[in-house]
């Protein structure tokens, strides 16, 4: 009988791993002679499916140190100043992106609030936003005293549920907040008209979405603006640091102005017909435009890689009953893949919770996690409704309210039993990596009555 590509990879891995044992000293585990196929779960002493080691994060080579070292020889470290970096970074930011303007922030979470803030939100105002979000999501809002409405999750795509949008409207709804979890874009040919039809902005938190793209356009550039992270974990990195893309030049001044203290760009002054009347200080340093440069020399191939990798994971894992793929809405031409997040169900892995498989998953040298839980039920946020401010503004009974609103039952299900996430830092391996991780699940998924 031929072997498939797949035995054939199993094998020669077989071989390797079956010689590094011996090679340790160590005696090679039986099962070894007994074929790839009839291999233990690493849980119940087989050998690991992935025992080598995903690509480390970040990538940076001489590059980048050359950047870092001429910003400091510059004795420029900040960005006001006459050569600055990153109105450079900002310049090549939006020529990758599309954008008419970028200005770089100090982080996603600082881009979120310049936004809010030169948008006005505050006390009294209601900012529409999904509840499987990180938290600065929802942070921002709270920040500015505004009311954070929850929109429960589509579970098949992970995103924003756009048919319960125009629900979670009223009249004083100023910002509906999608966010492209992920990597991947919300369904935005839905979200878009839902804004339109009420009269506000669509904010689109990218955070997580360098380079995806809409319908051949890059997010953020589809919306009023969007939001990216370059916190240490993103696709696009330099510790700390964030950019708003806006392709309205007016709106990208008020951001300007809101960032820096309410002052405009080119004077010490405050700009001359700035509606703005709030400010701060969030803005890069030249140390972070410097690394982001180079950076930004690999995200394009990086991207592509990601994805390949995902549309060859998405093919073998859509054939394992029980796995579903997170489903990438129709106008999807890239997601950025920042998770690769699939539904777990434990009825085709003879009832192993989905915590076990996470934990055989892990054994098999395969990183994850169950992702985000269920922000609306979390003490941090439902403590909210109690707050001293909140009940002045809002009063006690539209708070009571908002809670019971908070309901997010779809949510509820996908978060405590089903949801798995694999790293953006994964689908930088190679293809047998990704063949490595379907072996994994395999395995579970033949040994589940002996795991569970
Ligand atoms: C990372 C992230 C943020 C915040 O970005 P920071 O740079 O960490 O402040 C906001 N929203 C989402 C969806 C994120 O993933």
């Amino acid at each position: 009988m031929e072997e498939t590509k797949e035995q054939l990879n199993r094998r020669t891995f077989i071989q390797t791993l079956s010689a590094a044992t011996i090679g340790a000293g160590l005696s090679a585990p039986t099962i070894l002679t007994a074929g790839a196929d009839t291999a233990k779960p690493a849980l119940l002493g087989g050998p690991k499916a992935h025992p080598g080691q995903f690509p480390q994060w970040p990538i940076f080579d001489k590059s980048e140190h050359s950047a870092l070292s001429e910003t400091l020889e510059s004795r420029h470290w900040g960005r006001l100043n006459n050569n600055s970096t990153v109105k450079k970074f900002e310049a090549e930011y939006s020529r990758l992106t599309g954008a008419e303007r970028t200005l770089a922030v100090s982080s996603g979470t600082s881009a979120l609030y310049t936004i809010l803030g030169a948008l006005d939100i505050g006390p009294g105002d209601e900012v529409v936003i999904p509840v499987y979000t990180f938290i600065a999501t929802y942070n921002v809002v709270a920040l500015n005293y505004a009311l954070p409405v929850f929109v429960d999750t589509d579970p098949e795509s992970f995103q924003i549920d756009a048919s319960k949008i125009e629900g979670a409207l009223t009249k004083n709804t100023k910002v509906i907040m999608p966010v492209h979890i992920g990597g991947s874009p919300a369904d935005l040919d839905r979200i878009i008209p839902i804004g339109q039809r009420a009269g506000i902005p669509v904010v689109e938190d990218a955070c997580q979405a360098h380079l995806a793209e809409w319908k051949g356009k890059k997010v953020g550039t589809i919306g009023l603006a969007g939001a990216f992270s370059f916190q240490s974990s993103k696709n696009l990195n330099s510790g700390e640091g964030g950019a708003i893309i806006t392709n309205n030049s007016k709106f990208a001044d008020a951001c300007y102005d809101f960032h820096n203290q309410g002052r405009g760009g080119n004077t010490s002054g405050f700009l001359a017909g700035s509606t703005g009347t709030r400010g701060t200080n969030l803005r890069m340093t030249e140390f972070q435009g410097s690394l982001l440069r180079a950076q930004m020399a690999r995200v394009n191939a990086q991207t592509k890689h990601r994805w390949e990798n995902a549309q060859y994971l998405n093919k073998m894992l859509a054939e394992i009953p029980g796995i579903t793929p997170a489903k990438l809405h129709a106008g999807t031409t890239m997601s950025a893949y920042h998770l690769y997040m699939f539904r777990y169900n434990k009825a085709h892995f003879a009832g192993l919770s989905r915590e076990k498989f996470l934990e055989a998953l892990t054994a098999e040298g395969i990183p994850n996690s169950p992702g985000y839980g269920r922000m609306n039920s979390e003490t941090y946020v439902t403590a909210l409704a109690g707050n001293r401010h909140y009940l002045s503004v809002y009063g006690e009974k539209r708070m009571k309210e908002w809670l019971e609103q908070n309901q997010c039952p779809q949510n509820d299900h996908l978060t405590k039993n089903e949801s798995v996430w694999l790293f953006q830092t994964m689908l930088l391996g190679s293809r047998q990596e990704m063949e490595q991780i379907v072996e994994a699940v395999r395995k579970i998924q033949k040994y589940a009555k002996e795991l569970a």
